[in-house]
């Protein structure tokens, strides 16, 4: 059966970075694509960021690869990451050889849990002084997201995982949170140790290589993994998933570049990563890794695209990729 891939490339560099991945993803198998509009653009033309149909068409789709959406941003990919389902956010931070970056050692995995802990929205304006936030913290999706770092690391070529959090001040959030997957670890039999996540923000600058996977709640891992991305430069290059029990999502990190937008000369190389893991979401394991050794060599000799210090287009680039393909 020919899997079906929803094509969500929104607004700005989205139109030209998500189109890159798909002829990569043409050129490896065979898959049926549907595109559909969101962002700031169908917006203005229809007063909704996010039509009806393509909410349906990622909650249907077996995966949807989405680029960008400008100021509409929160009401595109919020609702989209529901319409997956999406409980886990996967983010990748690793340094490839022939790009500068602060930290040449690094090479993370953030799992980031994405339904709750302090952006479960429940936030109030109490009086003119006081507002107030709840923190909601389940033993279901704490242990839900240890079960899928559990077998992300038997997958891979992991030792084990990291959980970072603060359960010495939020005893109970964070300390349900960070015993409830230290107890699925050992369930498992998968090694699992833990750090502050303060410490962690220290120590990942100083000694990169010290870490590997690295398990957060939401709003650390939207911080630590934006933090970990400054280590291995350039948010071209950053790609990432957004996993449902049924269905999932992957983007690229970065936004939509208004810049640089419509010039042709964005970086491909975010989205084309992207790519690579939602072939490898699907079970297409050794196509995701011909992707990903095509992009490093890429990287390594070029062409580059300009914020890589390079003159290439984003054809350039993309083409380059698919010869080595
Ligand atoms: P948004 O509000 O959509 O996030 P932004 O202004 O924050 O837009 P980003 O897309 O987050 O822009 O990018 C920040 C900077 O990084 C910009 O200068 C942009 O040109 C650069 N950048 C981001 N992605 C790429 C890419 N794929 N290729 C080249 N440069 C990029
Ligand atoms: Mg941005």
């Amino acid at each position: 059966m020919t899997e079906e891939i929803a094509v969500v490339p929104g607004d700005g560099i989205g139109q030209e970075v998500t189109p890159a991945a798909v002829e990569v993803l043409e050129a490896v198998g065979e898959f049926e694509f549907t595109e559909a509009d969101a962002g700031d653009a169908v917006k203005d033309e229809t007063g909704e960021a996010l039509p009806e149909e393509t909410y349906e068409l990622a909650a249907s789709a077996d995966a949807t690869l989405f680029g960008a959406a400008g100021e509409s941003a929160a009401d595109v990919i919020l609702p989209l990451r529901e319409a997956v389902g999406s409980f886990v956010n996967v983010r990748p931070a690793r340094a490839y050889p022939g790009v500068d970056a602060l930290r040449p050692e690094t090479d993370l995995v953030f799992l980031r849990e994405n339904t709750e802990g302090v952006y479960s929205g429940h936030e109030n304006r109490l009086s003119e002084d006081l507002s107030t936030l709840t923190r909601v913290v389940t033993s279901s999706a704490s242990e839900r997201l240890a079960e899928f770092a559990c077998e992300y690391v038997a997958e891979g070529d992991h030792d084990g995982f990291t959980v970072a959090h603060k359960a010495n001040v939020m005893r109970e959030t964070d300390g349900r949170f960070r015993e409830d997957v230290l107890a699925v670890a050992e369930e498992r039999g998968v090694d699992a140790d833990e750090v502050l996540m303060d410490a962690f923000a220290t120590h990942v600058c100083l000694d990169p290589e010290e870490f590997g996977v690295v398990v957060c709640p939401n709003l650390a891992g939207d911080v630590l993994s934006d933090l970990a991305a400054g280590l291995v430069g350039g948010l071209g290059l950053l790609p990432s998933a957004n996993i449902g029990e049924e269905n999932a999502l992957f983007e690229p990190v970065h936004g939509t570049a208004p810049d640089i937008a419509g010039e042709g000369v964005a970086n491909p190389t975010a989205a084309i990563l992207s790519a690579a893991m939602l072939l490898d979401h699907l079970g297409y394991d050794e196509e995701s890794e011909r992707v990903d050794s095509a992009v490093t060599g890429v990287l390594e000799e070029g062409p580059r695209t300009a914020d890589l210090g390079g003159e290439a287009s984003t054809e350039d680039v993309t083409s380059a990729i698919v010869d080595r393909l």
